[in-house]
């Protein structure tokens, strides 16, 4: 646009493998929804403007005589191009090269790793992972940019046919802010008519902040056509979204907004947006996404919240916003009352921001509240991609922690699957008589959990326990003890104490064999020496001759071995050995037939025990001598 050529200090420069293949992908699998090259570019000059209205705050220099920020769209028919322009903050040389040259970004690896060959699935994995920039290849066949960074007079050109290089040149370019030229393919020239484009930003940039301008279209009635006039019109609505008042917004209009903070593609499950008056003034917009990033995991992962100051954009990933657990929201967060000058430091010490943050945690935690009650398919969708997440916040947030809990799912004995979908208010609702605890086990499979010793007697009584198995049930366990007044109780754990759940002549019966078998119990108790704490008589067991419990206090064997898995050094407690006073095996023991392997079969009751709850044996080599040499016999 406003460049000439001047010096020929042109280099040609290579796209990193990655990028080149992102290329490729855009050229030949994108055709099916070729329009949205314009929300892509559109949103980075918007973003554009943003940062310098920021980096404007401390510096109003960098404004020269222009502080009208705006983004300009024009067709060129006769040249078969179209320019997206915009008065931002530009780039310079480097950033050209670090931003649209040769480095991938983070996610463009870990996208390739997941590529399926099929276009459909393909073209799905694009927009989890936004097309950004080298969206233009969709609809060019060569893309010029032209940019220069607010506060340099120096501008750079750089341009590509997307086939695995792009050259750089030095150029005059006598604005601030950036040109992308878009010289359209054969099949691309309908978005030459200025009606396309109107209704392409209508569709998708309305909610974009910045003035889009178009030249305005007129009828002409002598050539009974539409001509392009000198008048400028503003083609969006060019004010923030979420300054409007709900009514005035679609459906549409927030999933759209929603793509454009979130570079999300799939719509999300849901949003809340309020304008808060109080202690601090603020409007927020929040999204719940539909599924999760594929960096979720990552400890170093982006918050997804976007700080405004009255409607400017201050910055990106403002995690002091919202809890951790809630990292997988999106949105943004605009404040009426925080400095415009406010940095992290500040954000981290701020009790303003602390009210904001409490603020949106109970509108999300109530959005959620709403998908569980109303939308139970959505909220199923939320758990499976979020839950592991959320359930942090038990332990996390302790104002909140019976609220979260409650919209927690778990995997239960009740069904007849692994899905995670009874609630703890469920599971109350399903107390037999007489129950007042709220029964778990710990493993760390589905399958370990479910087929542990220690569920036998709850299975007899039909009793339903909690099969939690993920690393971070651990965690939360240790922080939350009781729901709507009823124990959380590990079914590995202590004393089994049914309560009034074992009958009175139960309990006589099993003193009585308790009594009877206290010489084999210490005998075997000897032959273990200091490898349990204490063997002792149960009914938890009804089809296992023995199981290990640990003491009410104690980290769970589960714990333990995550944590040694981790790499941390536990100073482990004992267990305790419990025998099954009813298993032929320990009959035979007590008899008194044994006695010439007791010391073989009394090691093997404690390891198989350990075995059963998907523990590792200190001395496996032993283990297999013991039952080699016990078989034969
Ligand atoms: P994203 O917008 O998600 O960062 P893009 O591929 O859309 O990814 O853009 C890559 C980067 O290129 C942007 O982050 C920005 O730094 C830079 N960029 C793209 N377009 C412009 C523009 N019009 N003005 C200034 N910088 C831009
Ligand atoms: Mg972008």
């Amino acid at each position: 646009m406003n460049a000439t050529t001047e010096k020929p200090v042109k280099e040609t420069l290579n796209f990193q493998t990655e990028v080149k293949q992102l290329l490729q992908l855009m050229i030949h699998s994108l055709y099916s929804n070729k329009e949205i090259f314009l929300r892509e570019l559109i949103s980075n000059a918007s973003d554009a403007c943003d940062k310098l209205r920021f980096e404007a705050v401390t510096d109003a220099s960098l404004y020269g005589d222009d502080s009208d920020l705006k983004i300009r769209i024009s067709a060129d028919a006769a040249a078969g191009t179209i320019t997206i322009s915009d008065n931002g903050v530009g780039m310079s040389r480097d950033e050209v090269i670090a931003n649209i040259g040769t480095i991938a970004k983070s996610g463009t690896k870990e996208f390739f790793s997941k590529l399926t060959g099929d276009q459909k699935t393909d073209s799905h994995l694009i927009g989890q992972f936004g097309v950004g920039f080298y969206s233009a290849f969709i609809v060019a066949d060569k893309v010029t940019l032209t940019t220069r960074r607010a506060g340099s007079t120096e501008a750079v050109c750089w341009e590509s046919a997307g086939d695995g290089e792009f050259t750089l040149e030095a150029v005059k370019k006598s604005t601030r802010g950036t040109d992308v030229v878009l010289h359209l393919k054969e099949d691309a020239k309908e978005f030459l008519e200025d009606w396309q484009l109107k209704s392409i930003i209508r569709k998708y940039s309305d909610h974009i902040q910045m003035p889009i301008v178009m030249k305005k279209t007129e009828w002409n009635q002598e050539k009974s056509e539409n001509v392009i006039t000198d008048e400028d019109e503003t083609v969006n609505r060019a004010s923030a979204l979420w300054t409007r008042p709900k009514s005035d917004i679609t459906d549409e209009q927030y999933e759209e907004f929603y793509k454009h903070v979130s570079h999300d593609w799939e719509k999300p499950l849901g949003w809340t947006h309020a304008r808060v008056e109080g202690k601090q003034e603020y409007t927020e917009l929040l999204y719940i996404p539909g599924k999760a990033p594929f960096d979720l995991w990552d400890r170093e992962r982006k918050h997804g919240v976007k700080l405004y100051v009255r409607r400017v954009f201050i910055m990106d990933d403002a995690e002091q916003l919202l809890p951790r657990y809630l990292r997988f929201v999106k949105g943004i967060v605009d404040s009426n009352d925080l400095p415009l000058n406010v940095s992290r430091e500040i954000l981290q010490a701020s009790k303003d921001v602390d009210s904001i943050k409490n603020g949106c945690t109970k509108k999300v935690l109530g959005m959620l509240d709403d998908l569980a009650e109303n939308h139970k398919e959505k909220f199923a969708t939320f758990w499976s991609a979020f839950g592991r997440v959320f359930k942090e916040g038990i332990g996390e947030d302790h104002a909140n922690k019976d609220r979260i809990a409650s919209l927690c799912r778990f995997a239960s004995t009740h069904n007849s699957d692994d899905a995670q979908n009874v609630s703890l208010t469920e599971y109350v609702s399903r107390m037999k008589h007489g129950m007042d605890k709220i029964y778990y086990v710990t493993g760390d499979s589905f399958g370990a959990a479910k087929n542990s010793p220690h569920l036998e007697v709850f299975k007899k009584k039909g009793i339903e326990v909690l099969l939690l198995t993920e690393p971070v049930d651990e965690w939360w366990l240790g922080q939350f003890e009781e729901f709507e007044g009823k124990k959380l109780v590990s079914v590995a754990k202590g004393d089994l104490d049914l309560g009034s759940l074992a009958d009175e002549t139960e309990k006589a019966q099993q003193a009585k064999v308790a009594e009877e078998l206290k010489p084999l119990v210490e005998k075997i108790k000897a032959a273990l020496g200091d490898k349990v704490k204490e063997v002792r008589v149960t009914d938890r067991l009804t089809d296992s001759p023995a199981c290990l419990v640990v003491d009410e206090n104690a980290a769970s064997g589960n714990l333990e071995r995550m944590l040694r898995a981790a790499g941390q050094n536990v100073n482990a407690a004992k267990p305790i050995l419990e025998i099954n006073p009813t298993h032929p095996l320990i009959e035979k023991l007590k008899t008194g037939v044994l006695a010439e392997t007791f010391g073989d079969w009394s090691h093997l009751l404690f390891e198989q025990s350990l075995l059963a709850e998907g523990g590792q044996l200190e001395d496996p080599a032993g283990f297999v001598k013991r039952l080699n040499s016990l078989m034969l016999k």
